[in-house]
């Protein structure tokens, strides 16, 4: 064959296969349809062995011909597959989709019930003019402990209860007292803070969790006295339970207040009766208290002659759990489980 008999064969197997590429409908036929065409036993491939035959010059122009052809059909291949994949998705459209009906509305998130309760309590004491402070939630064993007066040998202190991220330097503060610290050397007197947070201790049991949320409270100024702290703890109880929920106070001990209590309420179920929830006491534990020790006052600099001032802290999870009846336990909070969140809505 000469150099026009071999294009002229070229542009009838190009119009043949523009003419069968037409009737395909699957991506598989196409394909197929290709490799009978181009590939090396196809009858484009075939045709191209009788380049062999041709001088140099010629082989060069011819060849160029069959590159040109060669990469149309490919190009017309890929769009007749692009149409395949169109047409198939508006059939699915049209076929499972009524685009005239309305849309459907998408979930709105809401607020975490634990925040909900965390909001609810900082809005009590900034009522009271208490002022919202923060601090690092990694700390350091003098914020975390030597600052409040725990002894070297106090079992928070020991690798069971706290995580340490250096031991017995470096830590997850285990309450937020550190922010108490921060705030009485920091701040000029009188202070008067709420520090709301996450605290981190090792239990981790069904009424434990690993980390969790507290809120400490702290004023210190002259002539600050037990009844001072009793009255803004009245209000907060009253505010945050109802009216007519009585309070009480029992003697505790922590290492940094003297002297210290733990604050009850009449339990909210039973109103005092006795009932499983209060284990037939009629009370619930709420918060520790106390007036703080003068030995943590003197650590920051503040006069203990001349100064004195009461702190407190309650879990926010533990007030929540009151506030929303019928939670068994407090990981409820933590695994985010959004049929249990559902039902927080605000
Ligand atoms: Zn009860």
């Amino acid at each position: 064959m000469d150099p026009k008999e071999i294009i002229a064969k070229l542009q009838l197997l190009t119009g043949q296969f523009a003419e069968e590429l037409q009737k395909q409908s699957t991506e598989q036929a196409i394909r197929d349809l290709q490799a009978a065409f181009l590939s090396k036993k196809g009858k484009i491939g075939e045709l191209q062995k009788s380049l062999g035959q041709l001088s140099p010059d010629q082989r060069k122009d011819v060849g160029q011909a069959f590159n040109t052809a060669k990469q149309a059909i490919t190009q017309s291949v890929a769009d007749a597959i692009d149409g395949l994949v169109k047409r198939a998705e508006d059939v699915y459209l049209s076929e499972y989709f009524d685009v005239t009906l309305p849309g459907r509305a998408g979930a709105k998130g809401s607020m975490h019930p634990i925040s909900i309760v965390m909001y609810d309590i900082v809005d009590v004491f900034t009522s009271m003019g208490f002022d919202v402070a923060q601090g690092p939630e990694v700390e350091t064993d003098e914020f975390n402990f030597a600052k409040l007066n725990f002894p070297d040998d106090h079992p928070a202190r020991d690798m069971q209860d706290t995580l340490f991220v250096e031991e017995g330097k470096i830590l997850l503060r285990t309450h937020m007292s550190p922010v108490q610290i921060r705030s009485m050397m920091a701040r000029p007197l009188p202070i008067q803070i709420v520090a709301p947070g996450a605290v981190f201790r090792r239990d981790d049991d069904p009424t434990h969790s690993p980390m969790f949320f507290q809120i400490e409270g702290l004023l210190v100024d002259k002539g600050v006295h037990f009844g001072h702290l009793k009255g803004v703890l009245n209000t907060f109880i009253h505010q945050i339970f109802g009216a007519d929920v009585q309070m009480r106070v029992r003697p505790s001990f922590f290492p940094f207040t003297e002297p210290s209590v733990e604050v009850d309420i009449q339990c909210i179920y039973c109103k005092g009766e006795g009932c499983r929830l209060c284990s037939q006491t009629g009370w619930i534990e709420i918060l520790g208290a106390g007036m703080v020790d003068p030995n943590v006052l003197e650590g920051v600099g503040i006069d203990s002659e001349i100064y004195s001032g009461f702190a407190f802290g309650l879990g926010v999870d533990r007030v929540a759990m009151l506030k929303y009846e019928g939670i068994s336990s407090i990981k409820l909070f933590y695994e985010n489980d959004p049929r249990f969140l559902e039902r927080f809505r605000r």
